[in-house]
This record gives C-alpha cells, sequence and structure tokens, in this order.
C-alpha cells in the first residue's frame, strides 16, 4: 500500500516563514478545518475560536448555510464587473436596506476598501454640498483608531508602526483624543467634513467610549454640518450585541462602513451604508472596484446576514457576553486590570507587571482556546456568535487557571 506523505505543522510554517512576507506574527497553529466556534490543526488537534477572523465570522466558521448559498451561486456566475448588472446585487441592496432602514449603499471588498470609499464620499460632500474651497476637507479622526491599512488609512493612525517608512502620508486629517467630545468641538473649523469613529475601538483593544460619547459628539457634528461616520467594520453586524455598536446611543451616522461578518468569513465583502444625501454624490466613474459587488459576493451577504437576524445571533451576543463578561469579572487574577465591552466583543487588559499579554495567548493556546493579543496587554475574547453556554463554560475553566499563572 501505497503510503502518503503527510506535512506536518512544523513543515507548514517553515515554508511560509521562508516564501512569506513577515507582516504578521501568527501563534503557531495551522488551522485546516473549522466548523462553528472550532477550528482544527493540521495534527486533528481542536481548539476553540476566540478571535473568529477579527469578527469575520460572528456566524460560526463554514456555516452551513452560507457555505450552500456560495457553491449555489458560484455554478451559475461569480464575476460580471459592474460594467453590466447581476441578478443579486440588487437583493443584497434590498436585504440591507430591510435591515438598518439606510437608503443607499455601495459594495466594496475588504474593510480597508469601504473606509476609503467613505473618505471619498465625505470630502466630494464637502466640496459639491456644504461648500468646503478645493482641497481643504478636513476629517476629523480619534487616537487610537484602526480602520486598514492603505497609504491614506494608515496616514491618520496614530499608531507610529503603521506610518514608519511608509510616506509621505496623505495630508487633510486631524487628530483629537477618543472619548473626549470638547476636543471634537474645539477641532472644528469651516473645512470640516466629517468625524469618523469607531463606536468601540477593536484593535485598539477593545475600548469601549463613556456612555454619551457618540451621542454628544453626534450632536455637535449635526451643530456644525459635518458628517458622522460610524466604522463598525468590526463593532458591527452583532459583535456588541446590537446589530450595530451605535444602537446603545440614539445617533444615526450618515454613513456607516461595514466588511468582516457581511460575509461571515465565507469571502471579501464590505458596503458604506448611507443617506442619499452623501453617497449620491458618486456619479458614474467617480469610484469603482472590479469585484465590488460582485453575485458571488452579494448572494454570500445576504445569506450571512439572514443567519444573523434568523438564529437570533445579536440577542445570543447581548446575553452571552453579559455572562462571559461576569464569569471573567470573577476570576481572582492579580494580572487583570480591566475586563471591559459589550456583547461577545470583550477585552481584558492586563496590569504591566504581567509581561505582556501574548504569554497567556501561547498558555491557553496549549489547552486549545485560540484568542490574540491587541496591543501588548490585551487579550480579546471576540469567539463566533454560535458559541454555547457550554462552550464558554468550557473556555473559562481553562482561562481562569491560565490568568492564575504567575
Ligand atoms: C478590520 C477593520 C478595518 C479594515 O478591514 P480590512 O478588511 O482588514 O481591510 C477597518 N476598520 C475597523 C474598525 C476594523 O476593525
Amino acid at each position: 500500500m501505497l503510503t502518503k506523505v503527510e506535512m506536518t505543522s512544523k513543515d507548514y510554517i517553515e515554508l511560509e516563514e521562508k516564501y512569506g512576507a513577515h507582516n504578521y506574527h501568527p501563534l503557531d497553529v495551522v488551522i485546516e478545518k473549522g466548523e462553528g466556534v472550532w477550528v482544527y490543526d493540521v495534527e486533528g488537534k481542536k481548539y476553540l475560536d476566540c478571535l473568529a477572523a477579527y469578527s469575520a465570522v460572528n456566524q460560526g466558521h463554514c456555516h452551513p448555510r452560507i457555505i450552500d448559498a456560495m457553491k449555489k451561486q458560484a455554478e451559475k456566475v461569480t464575476l460580471t464587473s459592474r460594467a453590466f448588472r447581476n441578478n443579486q446585487l440588487p437583493l443584497l441592496y434590498k436585504q440591507l436596506n430591510e435591515l438598518t432602514g439606510y437608503e443607499m449603499f455601495l459594495p466594496m471588498n475588504s474593510g480597508a476598501e469601504a473606509v476609503e470609499t467613505a473618505l471619498k464620499a465625505v470630502r466630494k460632500w464637502g466640496y459639491k454640498v456644504k461648500g468646503v474651497e478645493e482641497n481643504k476637507a478636513e476629517i476629523i479622526v480619534c487616537s487610537n483608531n484602526f480602520a486598514g491599512r492603505t497609504i491614506s488609512i494608515v496616514s491618520f493612525s496614530t499608531e507610529k508602526q503603521y506610518q514608519d517608512g511608509f510616506g509621505p502620508l496623505t495630508p487633510g486629517f486631524k487628530v483629537v483624543e477618543y472619548g473626549n467630545a470638547q476636543a471634537l468641538k474645539d477641532a472644528i473649523t469651516p473645512n470640516t467634513v466629517a468625524f469618523i469613529v469607531e463606536p468601540i475601538q477593536g484593535e485598539g483593544g477593545v475600548v469601549v467610549p463613556k456612555e454619551g460619547y457618540l451621542e454628544e459628539t453626534y450632536n455637535i457634528c449635526k451643530e456644525n454640518n459635518v458628517l458622522f461616520v460610524a466604522d463598525e467594520i468590526q463593532s458591527g453586524l452583532g459583535r456588541s450585541g446590537k446589530l450595530f455598536a451605535f444602537y446603545y446611543e440614539k445617533v444615526c451616522p450618515d454613513l456607516i462602513t461595514i466588511g468582516k461578518a457581511l460575509s461571515g468569513g465565507a469571502y471579501p465583502v464590505s458596503a458604506v451604508l448611507g443617506t442619499r444625501e452623501v453617497l449620491g454624490v458618486f456619479n458614474p466613474g467617480d469610484h469603482g472596484s472590479t469585484f465590488g459587488g460582485n453575485p458571488l459576493a452579494a448572494a454570500i451577504a445576504v445569506e450571512a446576514l439572514k443567519v444573523l437576524v434568523e438564529e437570533n445571533l445579536v440577542e445570543k451576543s447581548f446575553e452571552l457576553g453579559n455572562y462571559f463578561r461576569e464569569q471573567l469579572q470573577a476570576i481572582p487574577s492579580k494580572h487583570v486590570k480591566e475586563v471591559r465591552g459589550k456583547g461577545l466583543f470583550i477585552g481584558v487588559e492586563l496590569h504591566p507587571e504581567a509581561k505582556g499579554a501574548r504569554r497567556f495567548c501561547e498558555a491557553l493556546m496549549q489547552r486549545g482556546i485560540l484568542c490574540k493579543e491587541t496591543h501588548d496587554n490585551v487579550i480579546r475574547f471576540a469567539p463566533p456568535l454560535v458559541i454555547k453556554k457550554e462552550e464558554i463554560d468550557w473556555a473559562l475553566s481553562h482561562i481562569s487557571e491560565v490568568l492564575q499563572m504567575d
């Protein structure tokens, strides 16, 4: 009998390290298969995924309904380009409208592209509608933001490493302190066209601003004819325990960017949701993307949104998130400074003396739980929203022991 030559995790890691650009520092787990909240490495070891691909896999890995929709559409037509129309994109628009009440949508692929689209939209609105003098538009962003990795987006990052070596940077951005509404008020000028904010900062370390911040900044924007843009690419689509994290307050953003879980992790799909006044500024030829709005992406996104609603994942995130956070708070650990978050969007910040979150993530990986440090001292727990209470309890028993290590 012929024996198949099996590659081990070590072999894959060696290949990747040899040929791949080293722009990531992954945990050394080589995943071969995923199902719901579980993933399996090439040796067959099972792990509970507590990162969910940065919240792209809210619906769980390889959700059967999403994969089925993907297969069905893949057998019909995958890409038409927007030079022609297809019979799936309009259905995604209709569904987004019914789900969110927004009037207009612009589909892209990655989250960064959705943010770039929003930047273009608010600038053009500034010139064509608000009447800002050409090339003078200013966009206000927050410290500690994350919105992707393009040159323009890293141009407004406050993370030194994200900019180092990538200049010249794009001008036209002003940074104000996250969580400080007065700072926004002071920064606005007649040339300000928009304020872009993550209702909860994900990459920044699951930072929840104090209650009322979104409402206050929203009102400041409205008083000054400045657009309010919510980046819900990570916090949105159920992660925070609401469909959008801004639903916790009374605001009505002019634009919303979504991505990640819009496809349940099956395909890159993103979109900008907006008012007709703002997204209406685009004319044919102003903006586009070869793959943006393709029928495969649209069919997948339609099903991914249906799963979110029909499986009550938003409500589950709210309830199980409260439970998970309470239980984490009860762990007697000298390392934990703060447990915070909303829904199943949870950050555990460690004291500086804990010597970094990475070693805790590595210890959890040994025990079959995958999570990733964000910044140096925050462990993010953001499992797929299909997680069950028993699975949270199993994870908690390990997390509790690991957080009580020396
Ligand atoms: C991940 C993320 C993005 C960028 O999405 P990509 O698909 O990685 O380009 C933008 N904004 C926020 C808040 C994110 O978390």
